[in-house]
């Protein structure tokens, strides 16, 4: 595949709710995980621009839907972190519900690059976004990050352990080590991300 870059993704606007999406148009690919997770960083990472996602010492904080656009048919979305503890549970249960229905029908999404922590993959909203966005019939792609933070064999054994609980969804999850510390993983990243984004 040629090489594919991002570093021209441009913020295009901020959704409180669904309804304030721009048009059912072109492709999307949402990145989504756990507060803390490290999704701002692999995001920057991954377009090569340092401030686009805000990395967030607050997480939970701004519960908001960002678009980056990167051309008039392509958009990178950034949801919210979900799990913070420190947010009320009503809003928390509202915001997953947002999730949900975003994942479900939103048409013109194709994928979903889902970021866990390496050392503690899978958790309980972890799989309910991934079995969301199967069920939707999204691609689901999982970056296991900090991987800086485990040694290359335990970082290996994570990777085997979560490919083998990945089994039972089919050819639809795909999942990789990530580093954004250490830039490791980056080419798989956007080669998935490319691979959605300018289908053949
Ligand atoms: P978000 O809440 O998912 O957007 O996570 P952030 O990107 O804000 O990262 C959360 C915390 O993890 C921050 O303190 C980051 O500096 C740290 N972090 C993010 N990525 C990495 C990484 O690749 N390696 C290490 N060691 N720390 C990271």
């Amino acid at each position: 595949m040629a090489i594919v870059t991002f570093n021209h993704a441009r913020f295009l606007i901020s959704a409180a709710k669904l309804e304030q999406l721009p048009a059912e148009e072109g492709i999307e690919v949402a990145f989504a995980g756990r507060s803390n997770a490290g999704k701002s960083s692999g995001l920057n990472t991954i377009t090569g621009i340092k401030g686009l996602a805000r990395s967030s010492k607050t997480p939970g904080r701004t519960q908001l839907i960002n678009l980056f656009s990167l051309d008039e048919q392509r958009r990178l979305v950034d949801l919210p972190g979900y799990g913070y503890a420190k947010v009320p549970e009503a809003i928390k249960q509202r915001w997953q519900q947002t999730l949900g229905q975003y994942l479900q029908e939103r048409e013109c999404l194709m994928g979903l690059m889902l970021f866990m922590d390496s050392r503690h993959p899978l958790k309980d909203l972890d799989i309910q976004m991934l079995e969301w966005a199967i069920f939707s019939q999204l691609k689901v792609h999982i970056l296991l990050t900090k991987a800086d933070k485990l040694s290359r064999g335990a970082g290996l054994a994570a990777l085997k352990q979560v490919q083998n609980e990945l089994q039972k969804y089919g050819d639809n999850v795909s999942v990789q080590l990530f580093s954004a510390l250490k830039s490791q993983g980056v080419a798989e990243a956007r080669d998935r991300l490319a691979q959605w984004l300018y289908p053949v």
